[in-house]
Protein backbone atom coordinates (compact mmCIF):
# COMPACT_ATOMS: atom_id res chain seq x y z
CA UNK A 1 0.00 0.00 0.00
CA UNK A 2 1.19 3.43 -0.95
CA UNK A 3 1.80 5.27 2.11
CA UNK A 4 3.07 9.23 1.93
CA UNK A 5 3.24 11.75 4.57
CA UNK A 6 3.73 15.92 4.91
CA UNK A 7 6.00 16.61 7.65
CA UNK A 8 6.14 20.19 8.68
CA UNK A 9 8.20 21.90 10.92
CA UNK A 10 6.20 24.17 13.35
CA UNK A 11 7.98 27.76 12.87
CA UNK A 12 5.06 29.47 11.40
CA UNK A 13 1.93 29.75 8.83
CA UNK A 14 1.19 27.08 6.54
CA UNK A 15 3.51 28.37 3.41
CA UNK A 16 1.53 27.81 -0.16
CA UNK A 17 4.48 25.96 -1.00
CA UNK A 18 4.39 23.61 1.94
CA UNK A 19 0.55 22.68 0.91
CA UNK A 20 2.12 22.38 -2.59
CA UNK A 21 4.18 19.90 -1.14
CA UNK A 22 1.69 18.37 1.04
CA UNK A 23 -1.06 18.22 -2.16
CA UNK A 24 1.29 16.01 -4.54
CA UNK A 25 1.89 13.73 -1.35
CA UNK A 26 -1.85 13.87 -0.31
CA UNK A 27 -2.85 13.45 -4.12
CA UNK A 28 -0.01 10.26 -4.50
CA UNK A 29 -1.82 8.57 -1.87
CA UNK A 30 -5.66 9.08 -2.75
CA UNK A 31 -4.66 8.35 -6.64
CA UNK A 32 -3.22 4.61 -5.30
CA UNK A 33 -5.89 4.11 -1.95
CA UNK A 34 -2.64 4.41 0.28
CA UNK A 35 -2.44 6.91 3.41
CA UNK A 36 -1.17 10.37 3.81
CA UNK A 37 -0.09 10.63 7.31
CA UNK A 38 1.06 14.05 9.11
CA UNK A 39 4.03 14.27 11.23
CA UNK A 40 4.89 17.35 12.91
CA UNK A 41 8.72 18.03 13.30
CA UNK A 42 8.45 19.84 16.54
CA UNK A 43 11.83 18.90 17.63
CA UNK A 44 13.63 22.52 18.31
CA UNK A 45 11.97 23.63 20.98
CA UNK A 46 13.47 27.18 20.67
CA UNK A 47 11.62 27.46 16.88
CA UNK A 48 9.19 25.77 17.46
CA UNK A 49 5.59 26.90 18.85
CA UNK A 50 1.84 25.37 19.50
CA UNK A 51 0.63 28.29 17.97
CA UNK A 52 2.49 27.34 14.27
CA UNK A 53 0.87 23.34 14.75
CA UNK A 54 -1.92 25.20 15.26
CA UNK A 55 -2.00 27.30 12.35
CA UNK A 56 -1.13 24.31 10.34
CA UNK A 57 -3.38 22.16 11.15
CA UNK A 58 -6.46 24.54 10.65
CA UNK A 59 -5.30 25.85 7.01
CA UNK A 60 -5.19 21.94 6.28
CA UNK A 61 -8.82 21.49 7.46
CA UNK A 62 -9.74 24.87 5.30
CA UNK A 63 -8.16 23.27 2.42
CA UNK A 64 -9.30 20.17 3.09
CA UNK A 65 -6.65 17.66 3.10
CA UNK A 66 -7.72 14.97 5.31
CA UNK A 67 -5.16 12.67 7.12
CA UNK A 68 -5.00 8.70 8.12
CA UNK A 69 -4.58 7.91 11.37
CA UNK A 70 -3.70 10.49 14.48
CA UNK A 71 -1.01 13.49 14.04
CA UNK A 72 2.43 12.12 14.73
CA UNK A 73 4.24 14.89 16.90
CA UNK A 74 8.32 14.15 17.23
CA UNK A 75 8.55 15.94 20.42
CA UNK A 76 6.54 13.22 21.96
CA UNK A 77 9.23 10.35 20.64
CA UNK A 78 12.56 11.06 22.25
CA UNK A 79 12.30 7.46 24.11
CA UNK A 80 12.17 5.89 20.96
CA UNK A 81 14.55 7.67 19.58
CA UNK A 82 16.71 7.24 22.55
CA UNK A 83 16.20 3.29 21.80
CA UNK A 84 17.62 3.51 18.39
CA UNK A 85 20.56 5.82 19.40
CA UNK A 86 21.82 3.44 22.03
CA UNK A 87 21.03 0.07 19.67
CA UNK A 88 23.45 1.79 17.22
CA UNK A 89 26.25 2.18 20.04
CA UNK A 90 26.02 -1.20 21.43
CA UNK A 91 25.90 -2.25 17.21
CA UNK A 92 29.36 -0.11 16.94
CA UNK A 93 27.59 1.42 14.34
CA UNK A 94 27.88 5.13 16.16
CA UNK A 95 29.94 6.45 18.50
CA UNK A 96 30.88 8.73 21.48
CA UNK A 97 32.48 11.70 19.74
CA UNK A 98 34.69 13.92 22.59
CA UNK A 99 35.73 16.57 20.33
CA UNK A 100 35.18 20.04 21.96
CA UNK A 101 33.93 23.19 19.77
CA UNK A 102 37.13 24.70 19.82
CA UNK A 103 38.81 21.63 18.34
CA UNK A 104 35.93 21.48 15.97
CA UNK A 105 36.64 25.22 15.04
CA UNK A 106 40.21 24.69 14.38
CA UNK A 107 39.93 21.61 12.27
CA UNK A 108 37.37 23.80 9.93
CA UNK A 109 39.71 26.59 9.70
CA UNK A 110 42.30 23.98 8.49
CA UNK A 111 40.41 22.85 6.34
CA UNK A 112 39.38 26.06 5.03
CA UNK A 113 43.39 27.01 4.73
CA UNK A 114 43.56 24.12 2.65
CA UNK A 115 40.37 25.10 0.71
CA UNK A 116 39.09 21.57 1.47
CA UNK A 117 35.76 20.90 2.28
CA UNK A 118 34.86 21.36 6.22
CA UNK A 119 33.71 17.84 7.57
CA UNK A 120 34.61 15.78 10.73
CA UNK A 121 37.73 13.71 10.51
CA UNK A 122 36.80 10.47 11.99
CA UNK A 123 38.83 11.13 14.76
CA UNK A 124 37.02 9.24 17.52
CA UNK A 125 35.53 6.31 15.20
CA UNK A 126 38.00 3.97 16.99
CA UNK A 127 38.96 5.75 20.28
CA UNK A 128 39.23 2.93 22.73
CA UNK A 129 41.22 5.34 25.18
CA UNK A 130 40.55 7.39 28.40
CA UNK A 131 37.55 10.03 27.10
CA UNK A 132 39.17 13.97 27.95
CA UNK A 133 37.59 15.25 31.24
CA UNK A 134 34.76 17.65 30.86
CA UNK A 135 33.65 17.17 27.70
CA UNK A 136 29.98 15.61 26.94
CA UNK A 137 30.63 13.90 24.02
CA UNK A 138 28.16 13.87 21.38
CA UNK A 139 27.01 10.78 19.01
CA UNK A 140 28.31 10.35 15.69
CA UNK A 141 26.93 7.33 13.18
CA UNK A 142 29.42 5.79 11.08
CA UNK A 143 29.27 6.69 7.37
CA UNK A 144 30.57 4.98 4.70
CA UNK A 145 33.92 6.15 4.24
CA UNK A 146 34.17 4.40 0.21
CA UNK A 147 31.93 4.18 -2.94
CA UNK A 148 28.75 6.25 -3.74
CA UNK A 149 25.59 6.58 -1.81
CA UNK A 150 23.01 6.15 -4.66
CA UNK A 151 19.18 6.20 -4.94
CA UNK A 152 16.78 7.14 -7.70
CA UNK A 153 14.46 9.80 -7.45
CA UNK A 154 11.37 10.29 -9.11
CA UNK A 155 11.82 13.75 -10.20
CA UNK A 156 15.41 14.47 -10.23
CA UNK A 157 16.64 10.96 -11.77
CA UNK A 158 19.64 9.13 -10.64
CA UNK A 159 21.81 10.37 -7.81
CA UNK A 160 24.56 9.57 -7.11
CA UNK A 161 26.99 11.32 -4.18
CA UNK A 162 30.05 10.18 -3.55
CA UNK A 163 31.01 8.78 0.32
CA UNK A 164 33.02 11.37 1.14
CA UNK A 165 30.29 13.73 1.16
CA UNK A 166 29.04 12.30 3.97
CA UNK A 167 30.97 12.85 7.25
CA UNK A 168 30.14 11.03 10.19
CA UNK A 169 27.16 13.37 10.95
CA UNK A 170 26.16 13.71 14.75
CA UNK A 171 22.93 11.54 15.70
CA UNK A 172 22.89 12.86 19.35
CA UNK A 173 23.59 16.22 20.51
CA UNK A 174 25.73 16.47 23.61
CA UNK A 175 22.65 16.57 25.74
CA UNK A 176 21.09 13.59 24.67
CA UNK A 177 18.61 15.12 22.01
CA UNK A 178 18.79 13.42 18.50
CA UNK A 179 19.20 15.74 15.24
CA UNK A 180 17.41 15.91 12.18
CA UNK A 181 18.11 13.60 9.85
CA UNK A 182 18.30 10.89 12.58
CA UNK A 183 14.82 11.27 13.59
CA UNK A 184 13.27 11.71 9.88
CA UNK A 185 14.63 8.64 8.81
CA UNK A 186 13.37 6.97 11.66
CA UNK A 187 9.88 7.91 11.38
CA UNK A 188 9.50 7.75 7.79
CA UNK A 189 10.40 3.96 8.46
CA UNK A 190 8.56 3.51 11.09
CA UNK A 191 5.64 5.25 10.04
CA UNK A 192 5.79 2.80 6.81
CA UNK A 193 6.28 5.53 3.89
CA UNK A 194 6.55 4.30 0.61
CA UNK A 195 7.01 7.57 -1.15
CA UNK A 196 8.74 10.35 0.24
CA UNK A 197 7.25 13.46 -1.70
CA UNK A 198 9.25 16.95 -0.01
CA UNK A 199 11.22 20.10 -1.70
CA UNK A 200 14.36 19.50 -3.12
CA UNK A 201 15.77 22.16 -0.35
CA UNK A 202 16.19 18.42 1.16
CA UNK A 203 17.50 16.60 -1.67
CA UNK A 204 21.19 16.56 0.16
CA UNK A 205 19.62 15.62 3.24
CA UNK A 206 18.74 12.50 1.83
CA UNK A 207 21.83 10.50 1.59
CA UNK A 208 22.73 11.17 5.38
CA UNK A 209 18.99 9.73 5.91
CA UNK A 210 20.51 6.54 3.62
CA UNK A 211 23.04 6.36 6.07
CA UNK A 212 20.51 5.91 9.00
CA UNK A 213 18.14 3.45 7.20
CA UNK A 214 21.53 1.17 6.25
CA UNK A 215 22.51 1.04 9.59
CA UNK A 216 19.13 0.44 11.26
CA UNK A 217 18.22 -1.74 8.33
CA UNK A 218 15.06 -0.37 7.42
CA UNK A 219 13.77 -0.38 3.76
CA UNK A 220 14.32 2.95 1.84
CA UNK A 221 11.07 4.78 0.77
CA UNK A 222 11.19 6.08 -3.51
CA UNK A 223 12.21 9.79 -3.12
CA UNK A 224 10.62 12.49 -5.25
CA UNK A 225 12.17 16.03 -4.40
CA UNK A 226 9.86 18.81 -5.67
CA UNK A 227 11.42 22.03 -6.81
CA UNK A 228 10.77 25.08 -5.34
CA UNK A 229 8.19 27.46 -6.55
CA UNK A 230 9.60 30.74 -8.11
CA UNK A 231 7.84 34.06 -8.71
CA UNK A 232 7.48 35.01 -12.41
CA UNK A 233 11.26 36.57 -12.27
CA UNK A 234 12.40 32.84 -11.98
CA UNK A 235 13.46 34.02 -8.02
CA UNK A 236 12.92 32.40 -5.13
CA UNK A 237 8.86 33.33 -4.35
CA UNK A 238 8.61 35.97 -1.40
CA UNK A 239 5.84 37.75 0.08
CA UNK A 240 6.18 40.73 -1.95
CA UNK A 241 4.98 38.66 -5.00
CA UNK A 242 2.07 37.82 -3.03
CA UNK A 243 0.51 36.32 0.23
CA UNK A 244 2.78 32.71 1.23
CA UNK A 245 0.29 31.95 3.60
CA UNK A 246 -2.02 29.46 2.74
CA UNK A 247 -5.01 31.50 5.15
CA UNK A 248 -4.03 34.70 3.57
CA UNK A 249 -5.86 33.39 0.30
CA UNK A 250 -8.87 32.33 2.56
CA UNK A 251 -9.05 35.97 4.28
CA UNK A 252 -8.83 37.32 0.37
CA UNK A 253 -11.98 35.04 -0.74
CA UNK A 254 -10.38 32.43 -2.86
CA UNK A 255 -12.00 28.99 -2.93
CA UNK A 256 -9.90 26.15 -1.57
CA UNK A 257 -10.46 24.37 -4.59
CA UNK A 258 -9.33 27.13 -6.73
CA UNK A 259 -6.26 27.51 -4.84
CA UNK A 260 -5.53 23.71 -4.86
CA UNK A 261 -5.81 23.85 -8.75
CA UNK A 262 -3.60 26.56 -9.09
CA UNK A 263 -0.85 24.74 -6.75
CA UNK A 264 -1.41 21.24 -8.46
CA UNK A 265 -0.32 23.10 -11.89
CA UNK A 266 2.83 24.66 -11.12
CA UNK A 267 4.87 21.96 -11.14
CA UNK A 268 2.72 19.11 -12.38
CA UNK A 269 0.57 19.00 -15.53
CA UNK A 270 -1.58 16.53 -17.69
CA UNK A 271 -1.43 17.91 -21.84
CA UNK A 272 -2.61 21.53 -21.25
CA UNK A 273 -5.28 21.43 -19.20
CA UNK A 274 -5.83 23.65 -16.71
CA UNK A 275 -9.26 23.61 -14.80
CA UNK A 276 -9.23 20.24 -12.74
CA UNK A 277 -11.66 18.97 -10.27
CA UNK A 278 -10.49 17.58 -7.04
CA UNK A 279 -11.43 13.81 -8.16
CA UNK A 280 -9.78 15.00 -11.31
CA UNK A 281 -6.43 15.38 -9.90
CA UNK A 282 -6.61 12.04 -7.88
CA UNK A 283 -7.49 10.41 -10.68
CA UNK A 284 -4.64 11.87 -13.29
CA UNK A 285 -2.01 12.59 -10.42
CA UNK A 286 1.29 10.79 -11.09
CA UNK A 287 4.17 11.67 -9.76
CA UNK A 288 6.57 10.85 -12.76
CA UNK A 289 4.77 13.98 -14.13
CA UNK A 290 6.20 16.60 -11.31
CA UNK A 291 7.95 18.65 -13.64
CA UNK A 292 12.07 18.60 -12.93
CA UNK A 293 12.39 22.82 -13.13
CA UNK A 294 10.94 24.81 -10.48
CA UNK A 295 7.33 26.39 -11.26
CA UNK A 296 6.58 29.99 -11.71
CA UNK A 297 3.62 32.17 -9.82
CA UNK A 298 1.28 34.08 -11.26
CA UNK A 299 -1.51 35.07 -9.60
CA UNK A 300 -3.78 36.28 -13.03
CA UNK A 301 -3.96 32.21 -12.93
CA UNK A 302 -5.34 32.03 -9.73
CA UNK A 303 -7.45 34.82 -9.93
CA UNK A 304 -8.85 32.98 -13.34
CA UNK A 305 -9.41 29.66 -11.67
CA UNK A 306 -11.03 31.04 -9.06
CA UNK A 307 -13.52 32.53 -11.08
CA UNK A 308 -14.53 29.04 -13.07
CA UNK A 309 -15.42 27.33 -9.64
N1 LIG B 1 10.20 19.42 8.37
C1 LIG B 1 10.78 19.68 7.09
C2 LIG B 1 10.36 21.05 6.61
O1 LIG B 1 9.39 21.59 7.11
C3 LIG B 1 10.37 18.66 6.05
C4 LIG B 1 11.11 17.40 6.18
C5 LIG B 1 10.80 16.37 5.13
O2 LIG B 1 9.83 16.51 4.40
O3 LIG B 1 11.54 15.39 5.08
O4 LIG B 1 11.01 21.58 5.75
Amino acid sequence: MTVTRFAPSPTGYLHIGGLRTALFSWLTAQHNKGEFLLRIEDTDMARNSEEATEAILKAFEWVGLSHDGEVVYQSKRFDLYKKYIDQLLEEGKAYKCYMSKEELDALREEQMAKKERTRYDGRYRDFTGTPPEGVEPVIRIKAPQEGTISFVDGVKGEMNIAASEVDDFVIARADGSPTYNFVVAIDDALMGLTDVIRGDDHLYNTPKQIVVYNALGFPIPKFNHVAMINNEQGKKLSKRDGATDVMDYKEMGYLPEALLNFLVRLGWSHGDQEIFSIEEMIALFDPKNINKSASNYNLDKLLWLNSHY
